[in-house]
């Protein structure tokens, strides 16, 4: 079968697949097998491909097979390109399969069951996933998967997308002047309605923490409720949705394709922000520490590949397929750039260091992952009532269960990664937001105590 063939017949089957009623299992199916169908045999005739260097017998990984998920998101980079690269073969990771995922529901019912059932064995995470289906949080029957967060996939590039019906009306990064007209839309019985694509993560964080710091009541001021990411863009068109909490190519395309306004990027709420994960099954990292490395070094790789301007117009071809994204190529060159129209009045942003970064931001490294900021996500889900508030008492050790930024740090020495790119501490320090807030490290509950609306 050519290569055309296979991705046009893979194509198809997850068109028809996720048609249907039952489309993520289906879905499941089909990512499972056949192998014939899986990206392998693209990467293997891909004639840009890193040859596979000869690793020695005794840093040969205990398997050469992985199944990684994904989600068609620009987060999602690092990994498909360690795979169609070559940079996880290069590592003697040379059978490593990288599924698309229906959404962030199945992605977790997927590691639950594991690639020896059909689903993965790990990939890419909003956070805290990880620590929640490792406590049993969003598993079925709350059972305990324990999951190993191993390196952070991006920072930035994501952002809070608003209904044209709301443009004139002062919505941007600071909604203190929205506030009014906001809070008026509930007392006349159409509250602003609001959502991100999976509740207690990323997006559920940014929209929360953006109304919050404007005095607004996430909770009790307007409405916030979980939308699958296809059906946000078609609720804005048609107004039955008010905003959004979107990834690239989104806050471009909004704008682009007269979908809504961009009220803020998230590298404005909190610049240099941790974003999304690479984390795996704990059981799969503990069988196989090499392989593990082996993927971390092909993935380091890939995310320092990433930020290369150089490679851009590579990276948006690759990522633009119908195999992977299904977009066209533009929609994801702009936002590389840092280029981002923000529509209602407000000036486009043409700032590289506003964009989705892989592997180097103003403060350092971006794909190690720093427990400070698994700290973070912990401490917000108490603030939000989405952990009991003893859980603070544990927080680190939930961090120091799930975080293994000691496997990134060998992995990158292994790898030969210069030491100044090594970060030196586990905590990358006192935290800033954009309404003069501050999360220390140190004293969590410092950072509880200044917020003004929390739910504990
Ligand atoms: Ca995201």
């Amino acid at each position: 079968m050519s290569e055309f063939s296979v991705r046009v017949s893979r194509r198809k089957f997850l068109i028809t697949a996720g048609a249907s009623a039952a489309g993520s299992v289906l879905l499941k199916g089909c990512l499972g097998n056949p192998p014939e169908l899986t990206g392998g045999t693209q990467t293997q005739s891909s004639p840009t491909a890193i040859p596979a260097v000869n690793v020695s017998a005794g840093d040969a990984p205990e398997t050469t097979k992985a199944k990684l998920g994904y989600i068609p998101i620009v987060e999602a980079a690092p990994l498909i390109i360690a795979k169609e690269k070559g940079f996880f073969a290069k590592y003697g990771m040379t059978d490593v399969d990288v599924s698309k995922q229906a959404n962030w529901g199945s992605a977790r019912d997927n590691v639950e069951i594991g690639a020896a059932g059909g689903g993965i064995d790990g990939g890419q995470w909003q956070m805290p996933m990880p620590h929640l289906i490792s406590e049993g949080i969003i598993t079925k029957g709350n059972q305990k998967i324990p999951m190993y967060v191993l390196a952070q996939l991006n920072t930035q590039g994501n952002g809070i997308a608003v209904s044209n019906k709301h443009q004139g009306k002062n919505i941007g990064l600071d909604l203190k002047s929205a506030r009014d007209y906001i809070l008026s839309l509930k007392s006349t019985g159409t509250p602003f309605k609001a959502a991100y694509t999976f509740p207690k993560a990323n997006q559920d964080f940014w929209i929360r923490y953006w109304f919050a710091a404007a005095g607004i009541d996430p909770d009790k001021d307007v409405n916030l409720i979980a939308v699958p990411a296809a059906q946000t863009v078609a609720n804005m068109r048609t107004g039955s949705m008010d905003a959004f909490s979107t990834g690239d190519p989104w806050p471009y395309r909004i704008v682009a394709d007269n979908i809504g306004f961009m009220a803020a990027l998230t590298a404005q709420i909190w610049k240099d922000h941790p974003e999304e994960y690479f984390a795996m099954r704990g059981d799969w990292v503990d069988k196989h520490p090499k392989a593990t490395k082996a993927l971390l070094k092909g993935l380091m790789a890939a995310q320092e590949w990433c930020d290369k301007t150089e490679n851009h117009p590579e990276l948006t071809k690759i990522l633009a397929t119908a195999n992977y994204f299904n977009v066209p190529p533009n929609v994801l060159a702009e936002p590389y750039k840092g280029f981002y129209k923000m529509g209602d009045s407000k000036p486009d942003i043409n700032d590289k260091n506003q964009g989705t970064l892989y592997w180097k931001d103003s403060l350092g490294n971006v794909s190690y992952p720093y427990k400070s900021h698994d700290l973070w996500f912990i401490t917000e889900s108490v603030r939000w009532g989405f952990l009991p508030p003893d859980t603070m008492a544990n927080a680190k050790a939930i961090v120091d269960k799930v975080n293994r930024e000691d496997l990134w740090r060998e992995a990158a020495k292994e790898a030969g990664i210069a030491a100044a790119d090594i970060p030196s501490s586990t905590s990358r320090g006192i935290e800033k937001f954009f309404d003069g807030k501050q999360f220390d490290p140190a004293n969590p509950e410092a950072y509880l105590k200044s917020l003004e609306i929390k739910k504990v």
